[in-house]
């Protein structure tokens, strides 16, 4: 279980301080496709960054099944963004000079050492064929970003963000930059690695049809959860633990 807990988050710079968050709580279930809406500037990329250890809140906590995870430093913490969290964003970041495989490749890359890379490269390869296979694109698995569509470049991000075996997916307005159709094709795809793999995906959103066909939607107001929207009873959140 991820809990935000009375998250406080407050940009400065020049003296401006720009409060975003402001006592935002919140618990994502193990299981759960979660989608978090709001009007631009409310605060969801700021809030998808804290849960996922990318950025740190002023106060408040973020704890892992009871582990404070909000303020690791080192180790703990690449260790967790590299192997607890997924993330995808809008714009894929792709780096463009690689293959889609290398580009799936890129996290096992920089945990590992020279040495074990060297070692475990086949393995990796492998999985990363797998990946790219299951998200539709082993057939371009050595074409660079901009060979790509929109939506295929997304797909490689997705493929990338499984790698480690996250529990938890993190997408940031994954659909922000494609068609009503690709778009479509990139939720079902999150939605079947939610249902098949069981993993948890917290996404954020700005269409609200898109958000309607996920478990939970929950939408942000004013730096705080406004609505918290939940099935009144979904079978599956009973019986998924991922
Ligand atoms: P959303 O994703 O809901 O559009 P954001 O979390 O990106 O909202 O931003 C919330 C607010 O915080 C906005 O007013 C934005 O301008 C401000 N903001 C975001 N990042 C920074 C930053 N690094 N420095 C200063 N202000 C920021
Ligand atoms: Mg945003």
């Amino acid at each position: 279980m991820l809990v935000a807990d009375s998250i406080h988050k407050t940009y400065r710079k020049h003296r401006v301080a720009v409060p975003v968050l402001t006592g935002l709580s919140l618990s994502v279930h193990p299981g759960e496709f979660l989608s978090l809406v709001g009007a631009s500037g409310s605060g969801k990329s700021t809030f998808l960054h804290l849960l996922g250890c990318l950025d740190v809140p002023d106060t408040g906590s973020v704890t892992l099944d009871g582990r404070r995870i909000d303020a690791l430093t080192g180790r703990d913490r690449d260790a967790l963004r590299n192997r607890t969290f997924g993330y995808v964003f809008q714009f894929y970041h792709l780096l463009p000079e690689l293959s889609a495989l290398d580009n799936v490749l890129m996290p096992a890359y920089v945990s590992s050492s020279v040495l074990g890379w060297f070692r475990n490269r086949k393995e990796w390869r492998l999985r990363g064929e797998e990946l790219l296979d299951r998200v539709g694109l082993l057939a371009r698995r050595r074409h660079k970003p901009r060979e790509m569509s929109g939506g295929e470049m997304q797909r490689a991000a997705v493929a990338r963000a499984l790698l480690m075996k996250p529990r938890f997916l993190l997408a940031d307005e994954p659909t922000g930059n494609l068609d009503a159709e690709t778009g479509d094709s990139i939720v079902q795809l999150l939605k079947s690695l939610n249902r098949d793999d069981k993993v948890t995906v917290v996404m954020v959103t700005h269409n609200q049809e898109i958000a309607r066909g996920t478990d939970r939607v929950v939408r942000m107001v004013g730096g705080k959860v406004a609505d918290d929207r939940a099935a009144p009873f979904h079978p599956r959140l009973l019986t998924a633990v991922g």
